[in-house]
């Protein structure tokens, strides 16, 4: 690889690859699971390597950081990585570490899982602990989503791979849009502008230029220097918020979370898939977020009675038609779940065939 020619970004990943992996860079000819959250792959030259899976609770402690590398030090040669999903994965070329190593994990209370056809780490975002623009919860809902779920982490005996993601605005942190199950925190009011504050606390230009739709423009409000937002044209989506911080989007009474299914990001039997809306609103419900793990646990039961070996939710779905899906789920059809974007005419059905379903 060439030389860099600046020091801005991350360095390069080839300088932390593992030895194994460097020497076998693009040789890797299979892989099984061998028990549930152990990966092994079989390279040409015949070596094999285990990475053994742990749920983090993603927001983790300086404390567990170091009690990650610890375990690594002392099964897997100091290797470790993160997965996109926040998991850790331990990448053990000793077999005779495994066993001991996935007891260490459990002793410490990180359960070992996620693998194949399970319930991998849900991947969230900040949440009310750090981020000014999020509509719900992430780390609170997770955490009660996946107390519900965790068998089917630890096994593998679901129809396919299950991929849940939770984002708490539609900035999106998380990965919404392209999960079996996607959680995404919705504002559903305008900005509440301090007229006052607008000049004190930001720049109009940069703030009207922030808003994606174009529905921000400057204006004068009772002597103010300030701004206008075009009810019509907001998407709720606190881009202005993030520059300007007197145009606040919170609100306690309406904010909440909606629910999108049938995304994946995999190429694996059908193209990959854009998550569609299920669920348009559920209010914030702390601490234990009762109707959301509900309308989650339900879609997952449906999934497991409905779909064929390795099917994901979004397939099944197409499989057996939004109708029935919405059916079985329990979901009520809405008028917010018809696309009025400018560009949902290329979205909709135009062809003549019809099919009747036999009630
Ligand atoms: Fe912040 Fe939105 Fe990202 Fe959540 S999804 S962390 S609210 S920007
Ligand atoms: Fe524009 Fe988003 Fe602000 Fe609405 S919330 S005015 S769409 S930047």
């Amino acid at each position: 690889m060439a030389d860099r020619l600046t020091d801005i970004g991350p360095p390069s990943h080839d300088k932390f690859l593992p030895p194994i992996i460097k020497e076998n860079y693009g040789k890797w000819k299979r892989h099984e699971i061998p028990r549930p959250g152990v990966l092994m792959h079989t390279s040409e030259s015949g070596q094999k390597l285990w990475s053994v899976r742990a749920a983090t609770p993603r927001i983790a402690s300086t404390k567990t950081i170091r009690l990650f590398a610890e375990i690594a030090d002392e099964f897997s040669g100091g290797y470790l990585r993160y997965t996109s999903r926040n998991n850790v994965e331990f990448l053990v070329t000793d077999e005779s570490k495994v066993a001991p190593l996935i007891e260490r994990c459990k002793k410490e209370g990180y359960p070992v899982g996620g693998i194949g056809n399970s319930i991998t780490n849900i991947v969230h975002t900040q949440g009310w602990v750090h981020c000014h623009s999020a509509a719900t919860d992430a780390s609170g809902v997770v955490k009660a989503i996946m107390d519900d779920l965790f068998p089917h982490f630890e096994a593998t005996e679901l129809p396919g791979k299950m991929r849940i993601a939770f984002a708490c605005c539609l900035n999106m942190c998380g990965a919404v849009h392209c999960s079996d199950i996607a959680l995404l925190g919705v504002h559903r009011r305008l900005p509440a502008i301090q007229h006052d504050q607008m000049n004190k606390m930001c720049e109009i230009p940069t703030t009207v230029a922030s808003c994606p739709t174009g529905a921000i423009r400057p204006s004068t409000v009772d002597g103010n220097k300030s701004v206008e937002v075009i009810g019509d044209q907001c998407m709720f989506c606190a881009n202005c918020y993030t520059v300007c911080p007197a145009m606040t989007l919170n609100d306690a009474e309406n904010d909440g979370l909606s629910i999108w299914v049938g995304g994946k990001v995999s190429n694996a039997r059908s193209e990959p898939m854009f998550s569609k809306l299920a669920v348009p609103y559920i209010p914030n419900e702390p601490p234990r977020w009762p109707s959301a793990v509900k309308t989650v646990k339900k879609i997952v039961d449906v999934w497991i009675a409905n779909a064929r070996k390795y099917e994901r939710l979004g397939e099944m779905i197409n499989r057996i038609g939004w109708p029935k899906f919405f059916e079985l789920a329990e979901i009520e059809f809405t008028k917010y779940h018809i696309d009025d974007f400018t560009h949902a005419g290329l979205t909709f059905k135009t062809s003549a065939q019809v099919r009747q379903r036999a009630e």
